[in-house]
């Protein structure tokens, strides 16, 4: 099992080419064309011998799934990323976003960490376990789905739905975590364990119309600023949870930031305010008012208003949750009609599981200083959909961070995305290292 120096060379760079020809095919979705992306990881599989499946959820809308077989003596794995991107905005950039240009050891292009990278990764890896002849005791199952950036539709929830049996495994390794950061005890690795579930509501305020040059007490806008007022300062109470919890240690976070007290003052003095905003919404259900509509006419008082909401709740509650807070916080202040326009339920996987220590010790084993820390997605992933079937998912594209954390995440649906070919055969070989132990 052990590969050579000069071998990983040669990986490093034959991935370095297939990311390149990967980010070339554009995925930008809408309207995604994912198929293009399928038959690419198709035809470089089947070269080698894998029995693939494509399948159209709609028409262009592909996902590909491989299966090799183990045993079953070991827990299965799927290996899972999503083929779309996110719209580039191509004057911004320095390099053409779907040029996938090499320049020095720097490969350029959408999707080149969110998360054609990743994808390539788990191919190399597949390739390698044949090719290294590796006696699977359990099944290793590639997986690139559509539409992971619209929310999945088209992609892993209608895999899951539709073609479970061949999707399914133990546990899930999927993208949305995994980022290495340098900090003053060494190298922090962040493993996705939790995402928050959404809740996206729409307050209709009606109020008695008119003309605007006769004010009256009844107007609807003035009902809905009301509301902005008290949703926007409002913080929910705190609820700690054993990820966040992880998280805070693992950033020498003082702990009474989970005091309901002297929370908001600890949360002041984090100088990253970006990880400020972060570690509170780890721990708080939260409400943002994101979209007003109303009124015409500037000498008319309308009759009714909008105000959307985006809400995220964390674990342990249903996302209903968010709509029975909103109505206490607005109870005997103004009166609304809602409709919900968007839903999730939250997840998390476990923090004590085969993988998980699996992962943990497969970074300590890189680096005795290096640590793995749990984080939550205040955001969301497809890896809800396999948690949703009781399966552990883990967001973990293992990297180098080089430079600050928060330039990197900009990268990230941002202008100029790159990866280092360097990194590239670090996630290739920290997969590596996890799978060929996991199931064989
Ligand atoms: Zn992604």
């Amino acid at each position: 099992m052990n590969i050579t120096d000069r071998k990983w060379e040669e990986v490093k760079e034959e991935a370095t080419e297939l990311l390149r020809e990967y980010i070339r095919i554009d995925t930008t979705n809408p309207p995604g064309n994912e198929i293009e992306g399928a038959k690419f990881l198709k035809q470089v599989l089947e070269k080698e011998g894998f029995d693939c499946n494509i399948f159209e959820s709609e028409k262009d809308r592909g996902n590909i799934i491989t299966r090799l077989k183990g045993t079953g003596e070991n827990p299965s794995l799927l290996l899972i990323s999503h083929i779309d991107v996110v719209p580039a905005d191509e004057d911004k950039w320095e390099y053409h976003p779907f040029s996938g240009e090499l320049v020095g050891n720097t490969i350029w292009g959408r999707g080149a960490l969110d998360c054609k990278s990743l994808g390539i990764a788990e191919l190399m890896v597949m390739l390698l376990l044949k090719r290294e002849r590796i006696r699977l005791k359990g099944d290793v199952v590639l997986a690139a789905t559509a539409d992971e950036e619209a929310g999945g539709k088209y992609g892993a929830e209608w895999v899951v739905k539709e073609k479970f049996p061949l999707i399914k495994t133990d546990y899930v390794i999927n993208e949305g975590g995994g980022d290495g950061i340098l900090t003053d005890k060494g190298y922090v690795f962040l493993c996705q364990t939790a995402e928050k579930g959404i809740y996206w509501m729409r307050l209709k305020f009606k109020g008695r119309p008119g003309h605007g040059s006769m004010p009256h007490e009844d107007n609807c806008i003035a009902k809905m600023a009301k509301a902005i007022n008290i949703i926007s300062s409002y913080s929910s109470p705190i609820k700690v949870n054993d990820v966040v919890e992880k998280f805070v240690e693992g950033f020498n976070i003082d702990k009474k930031i989970f005091d309901q007290n002297l929370s908001n003052q600890i949360l002041k003095s984090i100088e990253d305010k970006k990880m400020a905003y972060w570690i509170n919404a780890m721990m708080r259900n939260t409400f943002s008012p994101n979209i007003v509509k109303g009124g015409k006419k500037t000498n008319v008082i309308p009759s009714e208003c909008y105000l959307e909401v985006d809400s995220r709740v964390l674990p342990g509650y249903e996302p209903e949750y968010a709509l029975e807070e909103l109505r206490k916080l607005l109870k005997d202040i103004v009166e609304f009609e809602v409709e919900i326009i968007q839903k999730s339920i939250p997840s998390q996987s476990p923090l004590e599981s085969p993988l998980y220590e699996l992962l943990e010790k497969t970074i300590n084993d890189w680096n005795s200083k290096a640590e793995l820390i749990p984080f939550m997605q205040v955001g969301g992933t497809d890896s809800r959909f396999f948690r949703e079937k009781g399966i552990p998912a883990y967001g973990f594209g293992p990297l180098l961070i080089d430079g600050p954390y928060g330039e990197h995440l900009a990268m990230v649906h941002g202008h100029n995305e790159k990866i280092s070919t360097d990194n590239l055969l670090f996630m290739i070989k920290t997969l590596w290292n996890i799978v060929s132990k996991f199931c064989s």
